[in-house]
């Protein structure tokens, strides 16, 4: 990698999963506005949801979610009890006709850690009081490790119809690293599974950067997950943040691949999972060809969220849980992060969010131009901020920014409109950067740009 690229490979640069990026969200967020932005919802907007649960069997050395191992299954079960109360207390606060979910997703955490009786409590909650849409896409986050043919048929009876897991890499080597031991043939057995019930869409995680990778061992991981043809790969990069995250303390710094490494490894995966027939999407997503998200990204109603890249053209993202993060057409709310805030919250009948960000005309301009980038890898920024009413001087500093980005070869500019060329890809975050009005490049506050 040339000096130039080290520069911006080593930086840290938001994920732009938000924009504003959820460090500018503020402590106090009123519990009044909270339930002013829910009842002020259209009474046709679409709804999507979202389900934390934080809780897994075993812990993942790179695990950077929000989830924690319980030592017995009744914490899970009087989260369950209090998440209901949660989503009990919150549906009474939206007008409008029911049936108006067009996705709803399972995170954590692993989901499938809750026994079958207390997952389909919960869908059933959410369908009682809010009502799946029509062709509603009902996803869920799952681990191989504590799955079999029993489990996915009581998924699909509940009606989930996509389930996406962790596979990382194949190498035993690399998985006894992360403490996570997790065989080809238990893979593909898993999809067998999902297949057999009738859960046709598969999602799969792969790593770069861990512990024990080399580029030949990403590339053979690359090439066996595309041979079991799930229908959308993402593709990470492991963040190290062991003073923020304990357990990553487990992982040997002398096992991790340098930046050079990391970065030879992300390009040797795209170009598997392009060799094996999968449209890059984005920053670090891939699809089939014949995906909605590949549709999405040529019809130019690929969305990116919380969840990452998205065809959800939902109006409103209401998530449930500890840590849950709602994406409302005013702003954001986080609930507690700190699960026994958030359970107390619960118990005295009352909202948990805790953060939350208002959003200014400037901000909705701003997100718009960096959706685009990171959707797209193109955005046209003068045109969208006229569209927002702005005159184009406002990006003035943005377009010096590019300018720099520019002459290092990051981003083409050309009759206004600004493109990262296919070879830079990954460094679209430091190009949408450039319109972020708040972004100071602070060591350690977000991940690597690779
Ligand atoms: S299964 Fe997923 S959420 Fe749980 S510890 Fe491993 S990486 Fe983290």
């Amino acid at each position: 990698m040339d000096a130039r690229l080290l520069k911006y490979a080593t930086a840290d640069v938001p994920r732009y999963t938000s924009y504003p990026t959820a460090v500018r969200f503020a402590d106090g967020f009123g519990h009044d506005t909270w339930r002013r932005w829910l009842n002020e919802l259209p009474d046709d907007a679409s709804l999507s949801i979202y389900v934390h649960i934080p809780f897994c069997r075993q812990m993942c050395w790179y695990c950077g979610c929000h989830t924690t191992i319980p030592n017995t299954y009744e914490r899970a079960e009087a989260y369950v009890k209090r998440l209901l109360r949660e989503i009990d207390m919150t549906a009474p606060l939206i007008n409008g006709p029911k049936g108006r979910v067009t996705h709803f997703h399972f995170g954590g955490g692993t989901p499938t850690y809750l026994k079958d009786e207390h997952l389909s409590a919960i869908v059933e909650k959410v369908e009682t009081l809010f009502g799946f849409a029509d062709g509603a896409e009902i996803a869920i986050e799952m681990d191989p490790r504590t799955f079999d043919a029993d489990k996915a048929k009581a998924l699909a009876a509940m009606g989930f119809n996509r389930a996406s897991f962790g596979v990382q890499d194949f190498e035993p080597r690399v998985q006894e690293l992360v403490n996570r031991i997790q065989p080809y043939d238990m893979v593909a057995r898993c999809v067998a599974d999902l297949h057999a019930a009738g859960i046709e869409r598969v999602n799969f995680d792969l790593m770069y950067g861990l512990p024990g990778q080399t580029e030949d061992s990403v590339m053979r991981s690359a090439e066996l997950a595309a041979g079991l043809e799930p229908d959308r790969i993402a593709v990470f990069g492991y963040a190290h943040v062991p003073w923020f995250k304990k357990h990553q303390k487990m992982i040997r710094e002398a096992d991790m691949p340098d930046i050079e490494a990391r970065y030879r490894q992300a390009l040797a995966i795209k170009e598997t999972l392009r060799a094996n027939g999968y449209a890059a999407i984005g920053l670090d997503h891939y699809a089939r060809d014949d995906d909605p998200m590949t549709r999405a990204l040529h019809d130019h109603t690929l969305r990116r969220n919380f969840q990452g890249y998205t065809v959800d053209p939902a109006d409103a993202l209401i998530g449930f849980g500890t840590s849950a993060i709602s994406q409302l057409p005013q702003g954001f709310a986080q609930s507690a992060r700190d699960m026994a805030r958030w359970a107390t919250a619960m118990e005295e009948g009352r909202p948990a969010i805790d953060r939350g960000l208002e959003l200014s005309d400037e901000d909705r301009m701003r997100a718009a131009i960096i959706e685009q980038l990171m959707c797209f890898l193109a955005a046209r920024p003068d045109d969208i901020a006229r569209a927002h009413g702005f005159d184009p001087a406002v990006l003035a500093a943005s377009w010096d920014k590019l300018g720099e980005l520019a002459a290092d070869g990051l981003c083409v500019i050309a009759d206004g409109e600004v493109r990262v060329p296919e070879e830079r890809r990954l460094f679209v975050r430091t190009v949408a950067a450039a319109f972020d009005a708040y972004y100071k490049p602070v060591a350690n506050r977000h991940a690597k740009a690779v």
